[in-house]
Parts: structure tokens; C-alpha cells; sequence
């Protein structure tokens, strides 16, 4: 009997794991530009952490963990989100006792929801993130909001709507909560079931409800602009006054309180409808939390952070074709073809000389006729077979043939390392990939040693100056 993947996750694999890799790769580069250091919390906690920091009245905690007792009856969850996780982390670790506040960190992995299942949502999906702890300066707010959005434009994503709030500190909130449930008091009995647990736990929460007869009630309800102290009002102007110097676009939008109970102050979130129509629901969100490191037992720091949702990312990239949907799975340097049972160890011996060239290379495993293992290479994306049969064996050669031109060039054994790192170079200045157009760092290692170089002017360069050590020519001496 078939086995099928659990309801409301999805298999990552080929072209589409290489697509989650880059966005990554670039999401991790730009945090890291940002001097925003790596974390990995476990993927189980108690779940005391969840029901702590994220807050019994939000969603996930109330519908979506996915919790169990585990042989020793203590009772965990998969994290449904990071931030709770990562400040736990942090108090526990004491990285928060410094004076060098805010502590930045960035993560990325899979979260789980138990949620139903729809475009763009699923019941485990990957997060990419950061937190910056420990300082309340708008500054940090408008670094956070700058580090999304530069990490969105970098993925080529122009015309993404910043929606952005103020939820104002706790006082603010105090009051605006009554507010709230003075006018919702009578309109309660007409609501949705969740908008009337929501109406004791946390009223707030009734503003970002998506039933419509429920929007209709929302739209006339009190303000929160009308609550907000004046010290909060003044940090909110200073941030969406710097991100306007900045050019960073943004919508103002009152009923964007955000589903996790933590937030205070400023929160925001990203949207974007891919050119296919497809909106696959917020790309990403986050806000400030004051009271969360507290809870864990730290000390009284605020912290910002965000959140991308990688599958939806990935969607929109995909349908708008800024990633390619034919990338391939493996990029393949080098298809090794053995002509003959006794080429077969030969074979894997060059293939293993090319991968510790730093080369990917692969070899045909089966005994198969020579077209069939040319298509096999093409198949794969790879730049170049190498053939090597009984003759070449004897005579000390090996057949290089270059699958894009078809050229075909017969060199010696003892020159075939420095033929490949010939020829790979040779590829590098060829890229016509297009991905630096835009962006530099894509990763497909085409541009790792000249790019910057203005010696060689590009195509001409055999000057071997970025080995480094033996460059005599001068024109580097600046970039060591
Ligand atoms: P949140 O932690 O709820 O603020 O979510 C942050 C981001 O994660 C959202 O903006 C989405 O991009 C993504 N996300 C949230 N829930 C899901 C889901 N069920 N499936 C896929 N992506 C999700």
C-alpha cells in the first residue's frame, strides 16, 4: 500500500529545493550585511512556551499547535512560530546580559500549524526571520522594516505594499481594549463564535476578523489612533518619517493588529499579488513585543522582529518567473561517460579529481549505449561530458566535449586538471545566466573571482592574478 505525505505538507525536491536554497542563501547574506547572527532553537519546546509568548487568545495557540505528551508525560509542541523560541533561547543562554544591546539574530527553518490547508497555506511551511532585542529606539524599528524590504527588492520583488500600524504601548492599549468592548457589547451575539471568545481574551483581535458581516461591525468600531499616547504617537511619526526620507513605500492600515498576542507598538506586514493574480496571503509579518522577554524571566527589554513565509515567497518568484521553473535540481558541471566495463573505475577516479577541483561532477552507473548517456547528460543540465574508454585509457587521454557547442577536444591525462579549471573559467565569463543583472549573489559561483576585477576588462584575462599569492601584476593590490 502507498504511503502519502501527512495532510498540509507538501515534498520539496529538484528544481523547487534549489529555488528554496536561493532564497534563503539571499535572505541569510543580506541579514548577515545587517551583522544579524545565526540561530537554530530546537524545533520542539515545552509547551508552556508557546502558551506563554505567543498568548492564549491567539489562534495558534488556542487551534493550531500541534502538541503531545511525550514518554515522560511532559507535554511539548512543535514550534507553530520562532520568536517565542528564540527569546527563551536567549534568557536562558544569558546572551541578553551585555552591553551590547540590541542582540540581532536571524533564523530560518519549518514551523507547523495545524491549520486548514488552501493556497499558500500549509500545516508545516518554512520561516526565515530575525529579531533584534534590546533596544527601543525607532532606529531599530526602521533597521528591521529596512532589512525586509531590502532583502524583498533584492529577490526582485519591486512592488511589495508595506502595511504598517501602531498598536501603541500597554496604556494605550488598556484603554482602547474598553473601548472596544463597550461598542462590541451588544453587536457580540450577531458575531462569528471566534470574534466572541476574542471579545474577553483579547478584543483587538476582532479588527483582523475575515468574516464579512463581521468587517461590516468592525468598520464603524472605535479607532485605536484615538487612544494612543503621545509618546507613542511621536516614536510611530519618527519611524514612518524616516522610512518616507528613505523612499520605502508603506500604507498606513488601523486594522492591522496581527494574529499573536505579544505585539506592541509599531507592526507591519508585506503583500504582494504575483503576476498571475494569485495572492497567496501576507509574505510576511512582524512588529515589537515589550513584554516577552520578561515572561521568560529576563530582563525588561522590547524587541522587534519579522517573518517571511519561504513558500510563498517561492510562489510569487515562480509565478512571476524571477526564478526560472526549469532551474535544475543539481547544477552539473561535468557528466562522466564510460565507454565499456573496464572505463567504469576510470570514470569514477575523474570524477572524483573534478569534485576536489571544486566541480561538480556525476558518472553514468549503467552499462548503456553512448547516445543514451549523452541524452542522460544533456537531461541533467550539464555543461560538459567527459568521455573516456579503453583506447583513451591506453593512450594516457580523455574526450572533453562541450554538450552546449558541441565542440570536442581531446587532451592528455596529465593536463586534464588544468583543462578543467581552464575550461570552467572559460564558462564563468561566458554567464549569461542574468541573475547578476540585479543582484550579485545568487550563488552560482560564476562570479566568485572576477566580478569585481577591473584589471582584465572581462573577457581576456589570463593574468592568473586572483589566485592571490603570485599576482605581480599590480592591479590588485588594493583589493587584497
Ligand atoms: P506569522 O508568524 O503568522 O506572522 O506568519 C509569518 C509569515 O509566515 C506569514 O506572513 C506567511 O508568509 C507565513 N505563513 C503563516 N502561516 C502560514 C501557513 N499556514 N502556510 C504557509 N505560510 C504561512
Amino acid at each position: 500500500m502507498e504511503i502519502n505525505n501527512v495532510k498540509g505538507t507538501h515534498d520539496i525536491f529538484g528544481g523547487e529545493a534549489s529555488a528554496y536554497s536561493q532564497v534563503e542563501a539571499i535572505m541569510k547574506n543580506i541579514a548577515e550585511l545587517f551583522a544579524f547572527m545565526e540561530v537554530r532553537p530546537p524545533v520542539i519546546e515545552h509547551s508552556e512556551v508557546f502558551v506563554r509568548g505567543v498568548g492564549e487568545s491567539s489562534d495558534v495557540v488556542r487551534k493550531e499547535m500541534y502538541t503531545f505528551l511525550d514518554k515522560g508525560n511532559r507535554s511539548l509542541t512543535l514550534r507553530p512560530e520562532f520568536t517565542a523560541g528564540i527569546i527563551r533561547l536567549m534568557v536562558q543562554n544569558k546572551l541578553l546580559i551585555t552591553n551590547e544591546l540590541p542582540l540581532k539574530v536571524y533564523y530560518d527553518g519549518p514551523v507547523f500549524r495545524y491549520e486548514r490547508p488552501q493556497l499558500g497555506r500549509y500545516r508545516q511551511f518554512n520561516q526565515f526571520g530575525v529579531e533584534a532585542v534590546g533596544n527601543n529606539s525607532p532606529l531599530c524599528d526602521l533597521e528591521v522594516i529596512l532589512l525586509a524590504y531590502t532583502i524583498l527588492t533584492s529577490l526582485g520583488l519591486e512592488n511589495v505594499t508595506i502595511k504598517i500600524n501602531n498598536l501603541g504601548d500597554e496604556n494605550s492599549r488598556v484603554a482602547y481594549r474598553q473601548a472596544l468592548r463597550d461598542y462590541f457589547k451588544d453587536l457580540l451575539p450577531k458575531m462569528c463564535p471566534d470574534c466572541q471568545s476574542r471579545y474577553e481574551l483579547n478584543p483587538l483581535r476582532i479588527l483582523d476578523c475575515k468574516v464579512p458581516e463581521d468587517q461590516k461591525l468592525v468598520k464603524d468600531a472605535p479607532k485605536l489612533s484615538a487612544y494612543l499616547s503621545e509618546a507613542s504617537k511621536k516614536r510611530f511619526e519618527t519611524i514612518t518619517s524616516y522610512l518616507t526620507s528613505l523612499g520605502i513605500p508603506f500604507e498606513l492600515d488601523d486594522n492591522l493588529v496581527r494574529g499573536l498576542d505579544y505585539y506592541s507598538e509599531t507592526v507591519f506586514e508585506f503583500h504582494y499579488t504575483s503576476g498571475k493574480g494569485n495572492d497567496y496571503g501576507a509574505i510576511g509579518g512582524g512588529g515589537r513585543y515589550d513584554k516577552l522577554v520578561k515572561e521568560f524571566g529576563g530582563p525588561e527589554l522590547s524587541g522587534i522582529g519579522f517573518s517571511f513565509g519561504i513558500e510563498r515567497v517561492v510562489s510569487i518568484l515562480r509565478d512571476d518567473e524571477i526564478i526560472p521553473s526549469d532551474i535544475p535540481g543539481v547544477d552539473l558541471a561535468f557528466y562522466v561517460i564510460p565507454v565499456g566495463e573496464k572505463a567504469q573505475f576510470t570514470a569514477h577516479a575523474i570524477a572524483t579529481n573534478i569534485r576536489l577541483l571544486g566541480y561538480s561532477a556525476d558518472v553514468c552507473f549503467d552499462d548503456i549505449k553512448l547516445a543514451a548517456m549523452f541524452k542522460r547528460a544533456d537531461k541533467k543540465g550539464a555543461k560538459y561530458a567527459i568521455i573516456i574508454g579503453e583506447e583513451e585509457i591506453n593512450n594516457h587521454k580523455v574526450i572533453i566535449k562541450n554538450l552546449a557547442t558541441k565542440e570536442q577536444i581531446e587532451v592528455d591525462q596529465e593536463d586534464f586538471e588544468n583543462k578543467i579549471v581552464e575550461l570552467m573559467e572559460e564558462h564563468s565569463h561566458d554567464c549569461s545566466c542574468g541573475c547578476h543583472d540585479d543582484h550579485g549573489d545568487c550563488g552560482c559561483e560564476c562570479h566568485d573571482d572576477h566580478e569585481e576585477c577591473d584589471c582584465c576588462e572581462g573577457e581576456d584575462c589570463d593574468c592568473d592574478c586572483h589566485d592571490g599569492e603570485e599576482c605581480s601584476c599590480g592591479c590588485h593590490e588594493e583589493k587584497k
